[in-house]
């Protein structure tokens, strides 16, 4: 269990002991937490034959089907699968949950990216969630909860994790191979989770971010054109939004009378620095337009989000132009 759930898991883990436990939990909180491995544990502690004093036993036959991930009463809808979750799937799921346990201690589903269910599947699951079969537990996760049904909401006991203090964070990531330089700013630029901190600095992404500021920057010292912003931008995608999303808040933040050491972005000061001359007016137009840009996944997940990105370099091009020198 990763340091910073041992609190969230000690509190949810009283609650089954004292079998005080809701049949339905939504777990939310920002992605890179952990949730799927807390998720996991929580199906392992639900099934177990002889609950220790702190988790599962890790020992019984249910535990070991388990940690060799075929464990027959488990049910699990991963992220990995279909980008919407629809009534077809459910109803199966109902039905599983509802024939008789292998193992005899109940049956577990866990639904992960909760929010990919559609309407109707959506109502379906509510009936399960009502009506619970047995001793059955569900379990859903989800980063965006508002995106559910508020009934699915009210009938499940909300789990809140939280990003662990930068402290806490850090020390773990410096333990990991290819993170032993992680930096506050590895984490502010992924909501504090570690876990995304992580495949952040193992995937190769500070590297890509720099270049993309170096990019930015060049192109504000008139020292390259539009396109090559947008060839630094194109391999980056989705994140590079996310990147340039923060460095226009930090830009608006300067202008408030922060600091720079107060910048998420702290390491592209120069930049910062420049657009933070603009008009406040500009830096939001631009802000609204990345949102845009961000919220449309129609565009990241179908085709090449080319036209979308072109024209906000666009409005960029124009908005900047003064402060180009
Ligand atoms: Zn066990």
């Amino acid at each position: 269990m990763y340091p910073w759930l041992t609190a969230p898991w000690a509190l949810w883990y009283e609650k089954l002991l004292s079998g005080r436990l809701a049949h339905g939990w939504l777990v939310t909180g920002p992605g890179g937490l952990g949730q799927p491995q807390f998720a996991r544990e929580m199906a392992a502690a639900h099934l177990c034959a002889h609950p220790a004093a702190n988790g599962p036993c890790g020992q019984c036959h249910s535990c070991q089907l388990l940690e060799h991930g075929n464990h027959p009463d488990l049910l699990v809808l991963g992220a990995e699968n279909e980008r919407s979750l629809g009534v077809d799937l459910i109803r199966d799921l109902s039905a599983r949950l509802g024939a008789t346990p292998q193992l005899g201690a109940g049956k577990v589903a866990i639904i992960e990216q909760a929010e990919r269910l559609t309407e109707a599947a959506a109502n379906a699951l509510l009936k399960t969630l009502e009506e619970p079969a047995g001793r059955s537990l569900i379990i859903l996760l989800s980063e965006v909860p508002d995106r559910l049904l508020a009934t699915i909401r009210s009938r499940c006991q909300r789990l809140a994790l939280n990003a662990p203090a930068t402290a806490v964070a850090l020390q773990w990531l410096r333990q990991q191979p290819g993170a032993e330089a992680a930096e506050p700013i590895h984490l502010l630029l992924n909501h504090g989770a570690p876990l995304r901190a992580l495949e952040y600095l193992n995937t190769g992404r500070d590297p890509q971010r720099k270049a993309l500021f170096s990019a930015l920057a060049d192109y504000l010292a008139a020292r390259q054109k539009l396109p090559a912003l947008l060839v630094a931008l194109e391999p980056v995608l989705p994140y590079g939004l996310d990147w340039l999303y923060l460095l226009l808040l930090d830009a608006l933040k300067l202008q408030t009378g922060a600091s720079m050491a107060e910048c998420r972005m702290s390491d592209a000061g120069s930049v910062i620095g420049r657009l933070s001359a603009l008009p406040t007016a500009r830096l939001l137009a631009l802000v609204q337009g990345l949102s845009a840009l961000r919220s449309n996944e129609e565009a990241f997940a179908t085709a090449m989000p080319g036209l979308h990105l072109l024209n906000w370099c666009r409005l960029f091009y124009s908005e900047v132009s003064d402060v180009v020198s």
